[in-house]
């Protein structure tokens, strides 16, 4: 492998594919797999390709990230979360991709594109689409009302082009440790949808637990379950009955070593000044690379299995950390970012706590010119 100076992410592949079989092997049930967002930065076509023999059904969140799988080559179901403007119906019938609705204009939209397209998959025309039914149950983002469930199903049998496939909805606080919201969710839940009838082959099938649901609430499976950050390994929840493995490594190298003076200040503004002669070394990443500027004169790094400070402000391209006098630090040298180094490890959630953020938003910041290597 080709090394480079910049920063890289690391991703185990081996580790997402266990992290899908024990959640399937604990659950029991159909296992749809979170992949929005590149699959919270692990890259959605590799992690796909891992996961289509585990995986009934993959999820997205918009129809463009869902045709990203199908022109490489994802066969699976692709459920499209949220809903879409009708602009999008024609592409989304073409692909076989399967939207998810909550608002009537968009089926109707959705019922008359199916008619006379021919599938870019198969090349053969399409009779049908299958849809998701939003049901809006107390998180208040999208989805239709609760109460108005069996009127609006009752509507959709009008459309006969559709075949409503499956009914979800999103629990606001399943990562809490107080369920009673998530027990009212549920409920709300089970009360629109008492009267669907399914079909012999299970069909609509419920599915309503994310990461946090899916390791904690049992009580929330129903048919399918519906993760994303429990397949990179990471708790979303205090509380799991599954054990799962990070996939992800954060690694760059040492671009810089230095004495400098007592009283010297380091990176943009000074803001850290040092009180005696200090070695640092500057490594290659920055705000640019997506790591958070607000680890500045807080965060740490692991440099030969040893956690070293950051000093002075992150810039966009290079970060400084401090040294030991002794130590025997020299260009080149491994960096962690996130990850495990000799017995000592840096997580996501450590980085999340510090930064006052949660793990996802720190896994989908990682930017683009930090290349993806997979193992
Ligand atoms: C993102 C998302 C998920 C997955 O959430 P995790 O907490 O990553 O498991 C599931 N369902 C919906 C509707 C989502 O938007």
């Amino acid at each position: 492998m080709e090394t480079k100076i910049q920063s890289h992410v690391e991703i185990d592949l081996l580790k997402i594919q266990d992290n899908a079989k024990a959640i399937k092997a604990y659950c029991n049930r159909k296992l749809i797999a979170v992949v929005k967002a590149d699959a919270y930065g692990h890259g959605a076509v590799q992690v796909a390709d891992v996961l289509h023999n585990i995986a009934d059904m993959f999820a997205v969140a918009t129809v463009e990230e869902g045709i990203e799988l199908r022109q490489a080559g994802i066969r699976n179901p692709i459920l499209v979360l949220f809903s879409t403007l009708t602009d999008t119906v024609d592409e989304i019938i073409s692909y076989e991709l399967t939207p998810t609705i909550d608002n009537w204009n968009l089926a109707t939209r959705l019922n008359e594109a199916v008619l006379g397209r021919n599938s870019l998959l198969q090349l053969v025309p399409i009779e049908k689409a299958y849809i998701h039914l939003d049901i809006n149950t107390g998180m208040n983002r999208s989805g239709i009302p609760y109460l108005e469930v069996r009127d609006f199903i009752d509507k959709l049998q009008t459309l006969n082009r559709l075949e409503l496939e499956g009914i979800t909805t999103h629990l606001a606080t399943a990562d809490e440790e107080d369920h009673s919201f998530v027990n009212l969710q549920l409920q709300r839940f089970v009360s629109s949808i008492e009267d669907v009838e399914k079909s012999d082959t299970g069909i609509p099938f419920f599915h309503v637990a994310n990461s946090a649901a899916t390791i904690s609430i049992p009580d929330s499976h129903f048919d399918a379950v519906r993760p994303g950050l429990a397949l990179y390994g990471i708790y979303p929840a205090s509380s799991y009955f599954v054990d799962l493995q990070p996939a992800l490594c954060w690694k760059t190298h040492v671009s810089w070593v230095s004495m400098i003076d007592s009283g010297e200040g380091i990176s943009y503004g000074l803001t850290h000044k040092v009180k005696q002669p200090t070695r640092i070394a500057a490594i290659q990443v920055g705000y640019g690379d997506g790591y958070p500027r607000s680890l500045s004169n807080k965060g740490e790094v692991l440099i030969n299995g040893i956690r070293r400070p950051i000093l002075g402000r992150i810039c966009m391209d290079i970060t400084v950390v401090g040294l030991e006098t002794t130590d025997h630090v020299e260009i080149g040298d491994e960096v962690i970012l996130i990850g495990k180094q000799g017995d000592a490890e840096i997580t996501v959630d450590e980085i999340a706590k510090k930064t006052e953020t949660i793990p996802y938003e720190i896994l989908t910041q990682i930017g683009k010119r930090v290349k993806r290597i997979y193992a």
